[in-house]
């Protein structure tokens, strides 16, 4: 048996010393036959962990939710959440948090399991996930952080040697989830409902701790907690809008007080440019459309603004104002980056009144002749529209003509700002047909190759190199939209 801290195990489990109710302490439902299907090695370098020994038998029982590794003490956390606008208690019904990792830097990262069994809040489900599903998120996330968009990681995806019935019966897999924390907005409503007003202000007070320490103690710290979420998530979705990363699921329950991006169920990107793209199958009213991202993200934080009202004043008419105050500042902060992100995509280092007027006529031209969302921003980046449905038509001409005056009245130089696009604009993205692709050799064929060319090709997703051309063509046209579906 090799010893556990060779791995580099180095557990200190803050949350643990929470509140009994914010958490339930949860023994481990072992699995059959545990088969590795992919590791990260940088990330797990990077969290101070052995590779080689992840890889062993008893690395891969820590993989599996077989062994607790030493130091971990697996929990479920308790949280709520508001679901297609309906308020419900939920948790980790699925997953089991082993324990924050100490990096060698000393950063606390949550190791957690995804599909690790029943737990207390496991409500009718069967606490386990597939095998598709779960790679799915291992190349989702790792693609999103590749873009430099935060995100929880992926360290590794195990097969159980279990069927897991769904449909048909699918072969049962875990997924170790990395994470800034899992404190989710749903974390705070859990707690705002049914805890105590000296529980939510532990919550409140770890919260600030771990994830926002430069706040200082004073009469205003719980604001300022609230102004750090909402300028955290202006950043986030503001990212996910500009490379057309469509979350599909973004209740309560799935935001993260820490900005990470989380939870790939039915999230996706769009290849035709259109605020109404939803690919989720039960999205049916269109709520987290592509469009609808950033004003769902300000209801959310407007839930969060709710939970912190007996933090922010002991006048709960004056906690509401100053609610109301911060929240109000939140469409104006998302638009900001998002227009400071658009710039970038067109090249632009200053300012001009008329920007957001030439971002948006160029989306209302590519929604109206069908363009690709990241292709047409390839083409422009390598000055080749001849690919693009725009080419020569006369909105796109009349455009591109103000697009280089706008670009000339700037000091720096052309080749300054192709360099800013390639910077700003991914030549590739996961494209859903190529995710299908790698998963459906992966899951039907064992054949792991595709996924990982995939996988190498999405790290660098803004090197415009050759071998990654293959990766920009689009899918043959269907008569079929694309579905993705959750809780798979
Ligand atoms: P999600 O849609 O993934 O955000 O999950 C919403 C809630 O359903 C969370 O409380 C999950 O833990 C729970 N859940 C999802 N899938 C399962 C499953 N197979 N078994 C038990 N709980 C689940
Ligand atoms: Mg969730």
């Amino acid at each position: 048996m090799t010893n556990q801290n060779e791995t580099g195990w180095n557990f200190d489990n803050s949350y643990t010393r929470l509140p009994e109710s914010f958490f339930t302490s949860q023994n481990l439902n072992p699995v059959r036959s545990p088969n590795l299907i992919i590791i990260n090695g940088p990330l797990a370098k990077s969290l101070g962990l052995n590779v080689e020994r992840l890889q062993s038998e008893d690395g891969i029982a820590v993989l599996a939710g077989n062994r607790i590794p030493e130091g971990g003490s697996p929990l479920a956390q308790a949280y709520a959440g508001h679901q297609f606008g309906h308020f419900t208690m939920l948790g980790d019904g699925r997953a089991l948090l082993l324990g924050e990792q100490i990096t060698p830097h000393g950063e606390r990262y949550d190791i957690q399991l995804k599909g690790s069994g029943r737990t207390r809040y496991s409500r009718g489900g069967d606490g386990r996930a597939t095998l598709g599903p779960m790679l799915r998120e291992y190349i989702i996330s790792e693609a999103m952080n590749a873009l430099g968009i935060p995100t929880t990681r992926s360290l590794a995806v195990v097969e159980t040697g279990e069927n897991i019935a769904r449909e048909t019966y699918l072969p049962g897999a875990i997924l170790t989830r990395v994470a800034a924390s899992h404190i989710r907005v749903g974390t705070f409503q859990y707690v705002a409902k049914w805890g105590s007003d000296g529980d939510l202000r532990i919550l409140a007070d770890y919260t600030i701790k771990r994830h926002y320490p430069d706040i200082e103690v004073n009469e205003n710290q719980y604001l300022s907690l609230l102004k750090e979420v909402i300028k955290r998530q202006a950043e986030l979705v503001s990212k996910w809008q500009l490379v057309g990363f469509i979350h599909g699921v973004m209740n309560t329950d799935n935001m993260t007080i820490s900005g990470e991006t989380i939870d790939y169920g039915p999230c996706a990107f769009m290849d035709t440019y259109d605020p109404e793209t939803v690919f989720s199958s039960i999205d049916v009213q269109g709520r987290y459309a592509f469009g609808n991202q950033p004003y769902m993200a300000g209801w959310n934080l407007a839930r969060f603004a709710e939970t912190l009202l007996p933090l922010l004043h002991e006048n709960q008419d004056e906690a509401v104002k100053i609610a109301q105050d911060a929240i109000s500042g939140y469409m104006d902060l998302y638009q900001k980056n998002w227009l400071a992100g658009m710039r970038k995509k067109l090249g632009i280092f200053n300012e001009e009144e008329q920007d957001a007027t030439l971002v948006e006529d160029l989306l209302k031209i590519m929604q109206q002749y069908y363009a690709d969302y990241t292709n047409t921003f390839r083409a422009l980046t390598i000055e080749k529209m001849e690919d693009t449905p725009l080419n020569g038509t006369p909105e796109f001409t009349q455009w591109h003509e103000k697009w280089q005056a706008r670009r000339g009245r700037q000091e720096e130089s052309r080749e300054s700002s192709l360099e800013l696009m390639r910077n700003s604009n991914p030549a590739v993205i996961p494209r859903n047909h190529r995710v299908e692709e790698a998963l459906e050799a992966a899951v039907n064929e064992g054949d792991l190759s595709v996924m990982g060319k995939l996988l190498n090709v999405l790290s660098r997703p803004y090197e415009y190199s050759t071998d990654q051309e293959e990766f920009c063509s689009l899918p043959a046209p269907s008569n079929l939209p694309y579905r993705t579906f959750c809780g798979t």
